[in-house]
């Protein structure tokens, strides 16, 4: 039945607080508890039986599906707009479970060089011993894509927003070219959220998720999610409850909660990244900024007509390049120095040692990440607090 707790038309937000959720909760709470249970016992053999094969409903062992674990698909699906959704104890294991399950020896896959590090160490390392043949496109050359994509391939692997640099790709242009070579297309919609950007609704037949960064929003949960149609759904479901890399239902709790402030969370961050990178973009210490909110960013025009907000992570890159960037990161006070990104908190630091601190320095040149480059998430603090402390830092350089 369709309520307007689960009706795909509702608001993002109502989406976010509703979905996933079952009518009746266990002995009425409004709030799904945790369910740390590893297994589920029966009355008989019978009904033991009937939930083992899939006759009935029901649940056989934790590592395969578990009542808390299943709130947080279920919000993912409602929010991207899909059929089915799995979920991963990280976004590595969403993007190398999704890849794994799909990929064969002998296939052929066509992405991007600027992917997330991870992603781009099992593209150059895993992958090709496994006889899969990868071929890495410059990001910002969608006809170099598109002639690859024509060359033949199983999958076109996307990411827009990059990471780092906040590259834009055109889904619309690029899902078309790689379904006339009769390919899939998988895009990472970690950095738009599902609040800005649903990459299926662009022709993406999958969409996957670290849930790490902004759907869980609070840097205390790791997870990833994989959301698309049944069929490939149920493949890679059927990959990780093998494979193993299940997420726990303690992580699927908190970022379940996280969640359901997520439209709030990244509404602000969208607003306080634009003021941010307009301050940026007007200081005589800055060299350039990477925001696709800005009309000065290539992606600009492809942004605005593909997603409802430009996010929440900008990058930066300082005329005093490397040395510059030590001391300005060094001097910032409202912000943690660490990895990762998309939390409550703002987070600052270089790709260098963070999101492609797997690679060295000339694959990250490959890559077109100078050294001296600072990537900034943006957190829900005061925007006119973080530029104050965005100006002391930047003023202090010597
Ligand atoms: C962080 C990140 C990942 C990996 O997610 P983990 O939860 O850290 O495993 C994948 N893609 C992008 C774009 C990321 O930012």
């Amino acid at each position: 039945m369709t309520t307007p707790r689960n009706d795909s038309s509702s608001g993002l937000s109502t989406r976010a607080v509703w979905a996933g959720a079952p009518e009746h909760m266990p002995e009425d709470m409004t709030v799904m508890p945790v369910f740390h249970g590893v297994t589920y016992a029966y009355d008989d053999m019978a009904q033991w039986r009937a939930v083992a094969t899939g006759e009935r409903p029901g649940h056989v062992y934790s590592r395969n599906t578990n009542p808390t674990v299943e709130i947080f698909e279920g919000k993912l699906r409602a929010l991207e707009g899909a059929e089915a959704s799995t979920s991963f104890a990280t976004g590595m294991a969403a993007v190398s479970n999704t890849l794994f399950a799909l990929l064969a020896p002998g296939d052929r896959v066509v992405s991007i060089r600027d992917t997330y590090g991870g992603t781009n160490r099992i593209f150059n390392e895993f992958l090709p011993r496994w006889g899969v043949d990868v071929v890495l496109c410059q990001t910002d050359d969608a006809e170099a894509i598109e002639r690859e994509v024509a060359a033949g391939c199983a999958l076109l692997y996307l990411e827009t927003p990059t990471n780092p640099t906040l590259k834009v790709l055109d889904l619309k242009r690029l899902s078309r070219a790689a379904h006339t070579a009769g390919a899939k297309v998988v895009v990472d919609n970690t950095f738009a959220t599902p609040i800005n950007q649903n990459p299926l609704a662009l022709g993406a037949d999958l969409v996957l998720h670290s849930a790490t960064k902004f759907l869980g929003g609070h840097s205390d949960a790791m997870g990833g999610v994989v959301c698309g149609p049944e069929e490939l759904v149920r493949r890679i479901f059927h990959f990780r409850e093998i494979n193993g890399a299940s997420l726990d239902a303690m992580s699927a709790f908190l970022l379940t909660r996280g969640m359901q402030t997520l439209e709030l969370r990244v509404q602000r961050q969208n607003a306080s990244a634009q003021r941010i990178a307009e301050f940026l973009a007007g200081h005589a210490a800055v060299e350039a900024v990477h925001y696709p909110g800005l009309d000065s960013h290539p992606g600009h025009a492809v942004a605005k007509s593909q997603m409802r907000g430009f996010g929440g992570v900008l990058a930066f890159d300082l005329r005093g390049g490397e040395a510059a960037m030590e001391q300005v990161v060094g001097n910032l006070r409202l912000a943690h120095r660490a990895a990762s990104l998309g939390s409550v908190g703002t987070l600052v630091g270089p790709p260098s040692l963070t999101s492609h601190v797997e690679l060295n320095a000339e694959e990250r040149a490959a890559a077109g990440i100078p050294e001296g480059l600072v990537r900034y998430s943006v957190g829900i603090e005061n925007v006119d607090d973080l530029i104050a402390d965005l100006a002391q830092a930047l003023a202090a350089i010597g």
